[in-house]
């Protein structure tokens, strides 16, 4: 057992059962023994898009030139992305605009990552860039920005209440009698959604979804913008019990190792949309990613990306299915754009497709 579960029992112990929410908080963020102080496992407890293929983050980058143009090509304008991973996709993205130059003139990377150790990985991968390390979004410059994230939105911490006659109880960790971590129910709370809910429903709550649309709003109503986020989560009905935990690759139980494995839930999609209509930003989508990714040619480039290097024929043609199948995770995987009023269409997101 690590010192983590020691101070989480401790936690308990003193305050009693605590929500999800703080339990995944303390797993990622805790600044000694955290999963992001200690284990950022990225390639080892899980791979990504731009992990899996360079085609993900030149897509993005021609998606980011041609949204730029799109804003009236303000120069300069801060290219934001954030919990930008070993900035495998960023590289990508600049590379992908090398045929643009005004852009690339223009961009400011600004980077928000909360893991030391792979912001340091961020700033390599980049060096000979111009990029600057934030903390959180509300601490990127003022300014007409794009804004890209991939698989950030699943890190937020979620609450999670289960419906237990007419109320609604919140899922607490406890301790049981061996002193080992265990899920329980808490005390009933009052005015969670509305009745259509049966007996035993689950829903999760991510209150990081609320703080990341009011802070694009507040900036897109000063500044023009507009924020990409790719992630995994369904789009027509709330998540109900999604909290995972993986380490090296495999699924585990999210109270076996505190802070030695990556937490995660599913994004709620619906709310993400809800919440950024009511703060009078412009929503797109959610759209499934394969469509999304289809719509801004990624199969024309997984050609071209053939042609120039035919002995790579079975690895780009497995990372193109991984990235655009119903069976991997084009359909798994949504892209939504959130932007501020008065901006056209951006580009993936005119299709028909689901
Ligand atoms: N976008 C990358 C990495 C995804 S993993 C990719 O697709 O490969 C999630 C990333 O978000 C990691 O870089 C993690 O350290 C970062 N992160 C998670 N929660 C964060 C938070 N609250 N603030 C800033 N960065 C965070």
């Amino acid at each position: 057992m690590t010192d983590l579960t020691d101070r989480i029992r401790e936690v308990i112990r003193s305050n009693g059962p605590m929500p999800v929410s703080l339990y995944m908080l303390m797993c990622q963020h805790d600044p000694k023994h955290g999963y992001y102080a200690v284990r950022p496992g990225l390639g080892r407890d899980f791979a990504t898009a731009p992990e899996i293929s360079q085609m993900f983050g030149e897509m993005l980058g021609l998606w980011v030139a041609h949204e730029w143009r799109a804003m009236g090509a303000p120069s300069p304008f801060w290219l934001v992305e954030l919990g930008p991973g070993r900035g495998v996709m960023m590289a990508d993205m600049l590379r992908a605009c090398a045929t643009a130059q005004d852009v690339l003139t223009a961009a400011r990377v600004v980077l928000v990552e909360a893991s030391a150790s792979l912001a340091k990985e961020q700033a390599s991968r980049l060096s000979g860039r111009n990029v600057a390390h934030v903390a959180d979004l509300a601490s990127a410059p003022e300014g007409p920005a794009i804004v890209v994230a991939n698989e950030f939105l699943d890190c937020f911490a979620i609450r999670q209440f289960v419906k237990d006659g007419s109320d609604w109880r919140e899922r607490t960790i406890g301790l049981d009698d061996d002193n080992g971590l265990i899920f329980g129910l808490g005390v009933g709370v009052e005015r969670l959604p509305d009745d259509a809910y049966a007996k035993g429903s689950e829903i999760e709550i991510a209150a990081g979804l609320d703080t990341v649309t009011q802070t694009l709003a507040q900036r897109f109503s000063a500044h023009p913008g507009r924020a990409l986020f790719i992630d995994y989560g369904p789009k027509d009905f709330a998540p109900g019990d999604t909290l995972r935990a993986f380490r090296d690759g495999r699924q585990v139980g999210p109270l076996e190792q505190p802070g030695e494995c990556d937490l995660t839930a599913d994004v709620d999609f619906g709310r993400l949309l809800r919440l950024a209509e009511k703060a009078r930003l412009t929503v797109h989508g959610p759209r499934e990613q394969g469509g999304f990714l289809k719509e801004l040619g990624l199969t024309e480039r997984a050609r071209a990306l053939i042609r120039s290097n035919p002995g790579r024929l079975k690895e780009i043609t497995a990372a193109e299915t991984k990235l655009l199948s119903d069976a991997e995770m084009g359909s798994r995987f949504k892209a939504i754009c959130l932007s501020s009023p008065g901006l056209p269409t951006p580009a993936g997101f005119f299709g028909t497709s689901p």
